[in-house]
């Protein structure tokens, strides 16, 4: 009969195989400031009870097994020493413990808890269990936060003045929302206290929905609504809710890298086709019919664009939807700054192009109303629904799951999107985003070595640096060493998933008189820098 063995016999067969005795691991223990008395030992040899969880990862990593199967005889049985492992059976060159390095504060090798690799590590005396990051997220990145961020941060808790151009948050900069918005959601805060459906409450989604209609965005019924706590959850949710492992997703270069981020946690391939400085960064259709395969599910636009300002003609739009119905794949068009459009021009959604595609069109409140604090964006399905059933209802799922967005934010979209809007006295000239976007275009223009195409609209430009003459070739040390020489914070074009050295996004929300102080410090800095 198949008879189950016990904890202390695979202990003793362990401490066997090792040529450990319990006084052996309960020195090893003392030495380590590890509290391993000889009873407690004795005990859990003997099977009367068995360690506690820092205890038994201690024994595993002194015998070299794994602690998993120590406790349960489950996982894998082989030993463990260092990163290499051997089988227990071929293993019959033990050694003492002595014989063992296993430096003070050193990371030590892994062991698997609970079925995960972790590493232990030696901390003041005792094994530390360590958490890692999960694997998902080893390709994930996302700059705008990103290392370069937290040595700004670093430098401004010691004390130093970091002008932050690396982040699209109006409010810092002197934007404010206009009144309206916030009286109105003072007086309905109170009602506001419950979970709205999970798709978002009626008064919203209507007005969102009459907001497509103007856009000319075709089949939208209230049910295709979705509110999110920005569009920033929504771009999260709507991939997790599209891909499994090996689907790609084309994804613009250079990019809002929370698409990219969020394409590659939810399992997929994010697909980079270029957009060309020189077709003021227009997408690339050849590119982007290279790039396009079987695996291809969908195409992400961002229109206008982050961090290029670009605005796509309708003639660019009609050439991506015509690739999109050849390869029946789905568009997912970002246009959170379709309000803040400059010189006359006129935001086309895609969606309006495409009513025999399936389209999701994504944006929000956070820019056209200086409330990205109040996290409120929106998705609107539209098109050929008949062709995502499925996935409609994994959306749903996903929706439910989050319960809702955040209500009192939800309750002034209808305010918002009704009446004057008054984000469009920032865009006109005289207006505040008009006015610096002039200025910093033809201010970055004129430091020789940098060229930047003018932006349509949003708050960003993407200047381009001559490499060659400032001999750069790692754009995030040339970010840092900004940041280090001249205070100023940019995001290096790599933040972008763009590959060359050769970009950096500035953000030129602040004021002329500022942006005309770090202009100065970056005419400076680049008559000297070179890499
Ligand atoms: N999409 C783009 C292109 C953005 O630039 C941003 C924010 O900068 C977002 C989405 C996220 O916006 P939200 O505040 O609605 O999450």
């Amino acid at each position: 009969m198949f008879m189950e063995r016990t904890f202390a016999e695979r202990l003793q067969d362990a401490m066997r195989q090792r040529g450990f005795k319990q006084v052996d691991l309960v020195r090893e223990a003392d030495k380590y400031g590890v509290k391993l008395g000889k009873s407690h030992m004795s005990q859990y040899v003997s099977g009367k009870t068995v360690p506690r969880a820092e205890i038994l990862c201690f024994l595993a990593n002194c015998l070299q097994v794994d602690a998993d199967w120590l406790l349960t005889g489950e996982g894998d049985s082989r030993m463990v020493e260092g990163n290499t492992i051997h089988n227990v059976g071929e293993k019959n060159t033990a050694r003492k413990a002595e014989d063992r390095e296993s430096a003070e504060g050193k990371i030590e090798g892994k062991v698997s808890w609970k079925g995960s690799t972790q590493n232990r590590v030696k901390s003041g005396g005792s094994i530390m269990r360590e958490f890692m990051k999960s694997s998902k997220l080893d390709n994930v990145l996302y700059d705008v936060r990103g290392p370069v961020v937290e040595e700004a941060n670093r430098m401004e808790d010691a004390g130093t003045q970091v002008l932050k151009l690396n982040i699209g948050n109006p409010a810092p900069f002197g934007f404010r929302a206009p009144d309206e918005v916030i009286y109105d959601m003072r007086r309905q805060l109170a009602d506001c206290e419950g979970y709205s459906p999970a798709k978002g409450m009626f008064s919203a989604r209507k007005a969102i929905m009459q907001y497509a209609q103007l856009k000319h965005i075709p089949n939208v019924a209230i049910e295709d609504i979705y509110t999110g706590n920005g569009v920033s959850e929504l771009i999260n949710l709507s991939m997790s809710a599209l891909l499994d492992s090996g689907d790609e997703v084309l994804v613009p270069s250079p990019d809002y890298p929370l698409w990219t981020a969020c394409v590659t946690l939810a399992g997929g391939t994010a697909v980079h086709y270029l957009c060309d400085e020189q077709s003021e960064w227009y997408p690339d259709i050849e590119d982007i019919r290279k790039k396009i395969n079987d695996r291809t599910k969908a195409i992400v636009i961002i229109n206008p664009n982050n961090p290029t300002g670009a605005l796509y003609p309708k003639e660019v739009l009609q050439q991506i939807v015509d690739v999109a119905r050849e390869h029946q794949i789905m568009i997912f068009s970002d246009e959170i700054y379709d309000r803040l459009v400059m010189d006359d021009e006129e935001h086309v959604s895609i969606a309006s192009l495409a009513p025999d595609l399936f389209c999701v069109t994504f944006s929000g409140l956070s820019k056209s109303h200086m409330i990205a604090g109040f996290r409120v964006g929106w998705m609107v399905l539209s098109g050929n629904k008949a062709m995502a059933k499925d996935y409609i209802l994994g959306l749903n799922m996903l929706s439910n799951m989050r319960l809702c967005s955040n209500v009192p934010a939800q309750s002034i979209v209808q305010t918002a999107l009704g009446g004057h809007q008054s984000v469009q006295n920032y865009i006109v000239p005289g207006g505040r985003i008009y006015e610096q976007r002039e200025y910093i275009y033809k201010a970055l223009n004129d430091i020789p070595g940098i060229t930047a195409v003018k932006p349509k609209a949003a708050f960003y430009i993407f200047p381009k640096v001559d490499t060659k003459k400032f001999n750069i070739v790692d754009d995030e040390k040339f970010a840092l060493d900004l940041l280090r020489d001249k205070k100023i914070l940019i995001i290096h074009g790599g933040g972008f998933n763009w590959s060359e050295p050769d970009h950096f996004r500035v953000v030129y929300l602040p004021r002329i008189e500022v942006l005309e102080e770090s202009i100065h410090k970056m005419e400076e800095f680049f008559s000297y820098y070179h890499q």
